[in-house]
C-alpha cells in the first residue's frame, strides 16, 4: 500500500515526533526546512533552499498529498500557497490569530475566555499611558515571533518605560499586559479531526526556567473536575472558532479567580511530550491522525508522567536510561544555551515514586532545574 504523504513545514524535534508516530500508521513525511542538520533530517526529504524560495516551496507542494506545520512563526503566504493546490491542516485561520497576540486576545473576548487586561501600545506615550492604566508590574510583549519568553520585557517600575521601549519598541506594534499572580501555568492540548470530532488531554502543570519551559507534570496535580471543564469548553471554543484540525495548545494560568486564557500554538507543543509514553495516543499520532483524515485515538492516561525537558547541554545518557521507566528523547542538535535538545519522560503509578524518579533524573541534569511540583 502506498503511503500517504504528510509534508510538514519546518524541520525540528516536533517534526520528527510528528514522523516517528506517523511510520507505524504507513504514513510517509517531507520537510520544508532549509537547516541540512534539522532534527527532522533523517525522517523524510527535506526542500528549502536558503531564501525558502517559491520555486523551493512549489518542490516541497509537489511533494506530498496533504501539509501540516510544526512552527507559527511562519508566512501565511506559505499555507496560502499550499492551500491553492492541497490541503492544509491546521487552516491559515488558525495560523493567523495564533502568530498575532492581539488577534488572539481579541478572539479570547468574543468567545468570552477570560484573559489578562491588556493595552495595545505603538508609542513610548502609549506605554505610559498603559502603565497608568494597568499598573506595575506589567509585561511588555512583541505582538508576533515571540516564542520561549524571547521579545517580553518585565516592567516594574516607572523609571523602565524608557528601556522597556528602547528594547522593543522598534518591534512596534506591541502589547501590554497585567502582570498576573498566578498560582501556577497549566496547558490543555486537543486535537480535532476533519469532522469535527474532538478529543482532551488532561491539564498538564508546567514550570519554566528563564522563559523556557523546564518541566512539566500530567495530569497536573489538584485540578478538579470543573477546571478540567473549563479548560476544555474554552479551548473547544477556540478550535470551532478557528475551524481548526489538528493539534491545538491552550496556555493557562490559574488564579485564585479561576483560569485565564495566555496564548495558543496551533500544534503540537512541548508541554504535551509526555503523552508519547502517558497517553493512549500522543499529541503526535493524533495531530497526524487528524492530518490524515483517520479516526482519532483515545487520550486515557493510566500512569502521572513527568516531562523534563533536556536544555543548552546533554546529560549523560548512562545516567538517565538507568533510572525505571525514564524514557530518553534525543533530537540530534548540537549544544548551545538555551537551546532544546532533548526531553525526558518518567512515569509512575503515584505522586510518590513520580516525584522520587524526577528528583532522580534531577540530580544527573548538568543545568539546574526549577523543581517546582505543587504539593
Ligand atoms: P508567553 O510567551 O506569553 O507564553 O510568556 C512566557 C512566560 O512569561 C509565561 O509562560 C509566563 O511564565 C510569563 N508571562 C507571560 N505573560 C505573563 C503575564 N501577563 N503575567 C505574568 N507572567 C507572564
Amino acid at each position: 500500500m502506498k503511503p500517504l504523504k504528510i509534508g510538514v513545514l519546518g524541520g525540528g524535534q516536533l517534526g520528527r515526533m510528528m514522523a516517528l508516530a506517523g511510520y507505524p500508521l504507513n504514513l510517509a513525511f517531507t520537510f520544508f526546512d532549509n537547516n541540512p542538520d534539522c532534527p527532522a533530517n533523517h525522517l523524510g526529504s527535506r526542500f528549502g533552499d536558503a531564501d525558502y524560495s517559491d520555486a523551493s516551496l512549489d518542490a516541497f507542494i509537489a511533494s506530498a498529498d496533504v501539509f501540516t506545520y510544526e512552527f507559527e512563526n511562519i508566512p501565511t503566504h506559505w499555507v496560502e500557497r499550499i492551500a491553492e493546490k492541497k490541503p492544509v491542516f491546521p487552516g491559515v485561520k488558525s495560523l493567523a490569530i495564533s502568530q498575532n497576540r492581539i488577534n488572539e486576545k481579541q478572539m479570547f473576548k468574543a468567545l468570552n475566555i477570560p484573559t489578562a487586561r491588556y493595552e495595545e501600545v505603538r508609542s513610548e506615550e502609549q506605554l505610559r499611558h498603559a502603565v497608568g492604566k494597568l499598573g506595575l508590574p506589567l509585561v511588555l510583549k512583541t505582538v508576533t515571533m515571540g516564542y520561549d519568553g524571547k521579545g517580553q520585557f518585565l516592567l516594574k517600575n516607572p523609571e523602565q518605560i524608557t528601556e522597556a521601549w528602547a528594547a522593543l519598541g522598534s518591534q512596534s506594534p506591541l502589547i501590554a499586559e497585567e502582570f498576573v499572580q498566578f498560582k501556577r501555568e497549566l496547558s490543555i492540548i486537543a486535537v480535532r479531526g476533519q469532522k469535527g470530532d474532538t478529543v482532551y488531554y488532561p491539564l498538564t502543570e508546567n514550570a519554566h526556567h528563564r522563559g523556557i519551559l523546564s518541566h512539566s507534570i500530567a495530569p497536573a496535580p489538584f485540578v478538579d473536575n470543573d477546571t478540567q471543564l473549563a479548560a476544555e469548553r474554552y479551548i473547544s471554543a477556540v478550535l470551532r472558532e478557528m475551524e481548526h484540525v489538528g493539534a491545538l495548545t491552550l496556555e493557562l494560568f490559574e488564579t485564585r479567580h479561576g483560569l485565564l486564557a495566555n496564548e495558543t500554538a496551533p500544534r503540537v507543543h512541548n508541554s504535551g511530550h509526555w503523552t508519547i509514553e502517558g497517553a493512549h495516543c500522543s499529541q503526535f499520532e493524533n495531530h497526524v491522525r487528524a492530518v490524515a483524515g483517520l479516526p482519532l485515538g483515545s487520550t486515557t492516561t493510566e500512569k502521572l508522567s513527568a516531562m523534563i525537558n533536556i536544555i543548552g547541554i546533554h546529560p549523560r545518557t548512562e545516567e538517565i536510561l538507568r533510572t525505571t521507566d525514564a524514557h530518553l528523547h534525543l533530537y540530534g542538535k548540537e549544544e548551545r544555551e538555551g537551546r532544546k535538545l532533548g526531553h525526558i519522560t518518567v512515569t509512575a503509578d503515584n505522586s510518590h515514586e513520580l516525584e522520587s524518579r524526577v528528583r532522580r533524573i534531577a540530580d544527573v541534569m548538568p543545568n539546574p532545574m526549577a523543581l517546582t511540583v505543587s504539593k
